[in-house]
């Protein structure tokens, strides 16, 4: 059967979900969006995704016509529409049709997409041995300019740090702020452990507030790691004991180098695949 895709109210086969040319989603980027995991045909957390989803569309004076409680429901029905057990859910809302222009008040009918299908993001081999990492000279946008925290439709910014990781010959690319601080990756939040401590930077630092991110420091606290949100530089990296990367897509995966350098022992540690572990276990239950 083909993939039925929720849009303008209703499910769909792929082949006839489609949005107006002249949506602002597409012709600006202007809307917001979600990637949300399913684990045994349920939607992992849920709420922090429709909670983010809405949040980054009242950053941008977005107005979702549909309630969150409507919302979740339309997810969980594509979810279970497409028989799906382990799949990703994109959740996308636009802006909706307008005139050639950039005014928000003369678009219509914000358009909820809502696909669901499989995803694979880096081969089993690499969660095996960890990956490799550059730090893009692209850094991660201004605060100022356009938030970061923003799951916004504008994703230029990650793709052309992406393009110089391919480059480079990386599936992630490390991305600084303007202060020279590391941010975060593409699609990614960044963690490293030195000494015994999980650290990663925190929300001020220029970061999309990932809910892996959350998730992965909440274990943590669990297992009686301390945890702490600070500025970090590439030298933390360089010296740091363990990196790994959450995400989404990503879920939790080692990183044993940068920029050519070999990160700790320049193998999956032990805390990284313990808290693999841990959140493998939360995605089960
Ligand atoms: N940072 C960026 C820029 C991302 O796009 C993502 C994934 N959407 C993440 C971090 C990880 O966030 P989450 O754990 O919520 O998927």
């Amino acid at each position: 059967m083909s993939v039925q895709v929720y849009v303008a109210g209703k499910l769909v086969p792929k082949e006839q979900a489609m949005v107006s040319v002249f949506d602002h989603g597409l012709l600006y980027g202007d809307g917001v969006f979600e990637g949300i995991r399913t684990y045994g045909g349920k939607v992992f957390l849920e709420k922090e995704h429709i909670d983010r989803l809405y949040e980054s569309a009242l950053a941008i004076r977005l107005e979702i016509p549909m309630t969150p409680e409507e919302m979740t429901q339309a997810v969980r029905e594509t979810v279970a529409a497409n028989g799906l057990s382990d799949g990703y859910v994109r959740l996308v809302v636009t802006r909706g049709a307008g005139t050639l222009g950039l005014d928000p008040r003369r678009t219509s009918n914000p358009q909820v997409i809502i696909i669901a299908d499989s995803i694979s993001l880096y081969p089993q081999e690499m969660y095996d041995t960890g990956l490799q990492l550059i730090t893009a000279s692209t850094i991660r946008n201004h605060s100022a300019a356009l938030s970061p925290r923003i799951k916004s439709l504008n994703y230029l910014n990650n793709i052309l740090a992406r393009i110089e990781g391919t480059d480079a010959g990386t599936v992630e690319a490390l991305m600084l702020n303007h202060k020279g601080e590391v941010a975060e990756c593409t699609g990614d939040n960044i963690f490293i452990v030195k000494d015994g401590v999980l650290k990663t930077p925190p929300p001020e630092a220029g970061i999309l507030e990932g809910i892996t991110r959350n998730a992965v420091m909440g274990l943590a606290k669990e297992a009686g790691i301390p945890v702490k949100e600070v500025p970090l530089v590439r030298h933390d990296i360089f010296v740091a004991d363990e990196c790994f990367l959450t995400g989404t897509a990503a879920e939790v995966i080692s990183v044993v180098g940068l920029d050519g350098r070999k990160i700790g022992t320049g193998k999956p540690g032990p805390v990284t695949k313990d808290l693999l572990e841990r959140f493998q276990k939360l995605t089960r239950s």
